[in-house]
């Protein structure tokens, strides 16, 4: 496994992406909005890996939550994965509780899941499949 992103709750993604660009010269990789999860995506290259910024689209929506008790910050890490349905399986051998028993279509249009924080030392972990 390879850290495929950190996803960091802000209120103003442009804004913060912008900074990280200006900053840190990583070039844009993808802007969405994904009303079923709430939250507006936008995504930073860095190398391998990317900065993923999620601003919520209301207060009452998971990373809208997220926010006003935490005022932003680290929000998950994601590890990308050859095999999501075989990464669950091991994880859930090792005791594991997902949110994701099955993979759902993340913003980037790849097979996520989510493990539970409890199952990972408070963190919130998230999974991509992502050949090669
Ligand atoms: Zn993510």
């Amino acid at each position: 496994m390879h850290l495929d992103h950190v996803g960091i709750a802000v209120d103003d993604a442009a804004a913060a992406s912008e900074t990280f660009r200006r900053l840190f010269g990583l070039p844009l990789a993808l802007e969405r909005t994904v009303e079923d999860q709430g939250v507006k995506v936008v995504k930073l290259s860095s190398g391998e890996s990317f900065c993923e910024f999620l601003e919520p689209l209301g207060p009452d929506t998971p990373v809208g939550r997220f926010v006003a008790k935490r005022g932003g910050g680290l929000h998950h890490v994601c590890f990308a994965v050859e095999d999501i349905r075989a990464a669950i399986a091991d994880l859930e051998a090792k005791g594991v509780e997902m949110i994701d028993r099955e993979p759902r279509t993340g913003a980037a249009g790849l097979p996520i899941a989510f493990l539970r924080p409890e199952s990972a030392a408070g963190i919130l972990v998230e999974l991509v499949e992502r050949k090669g």
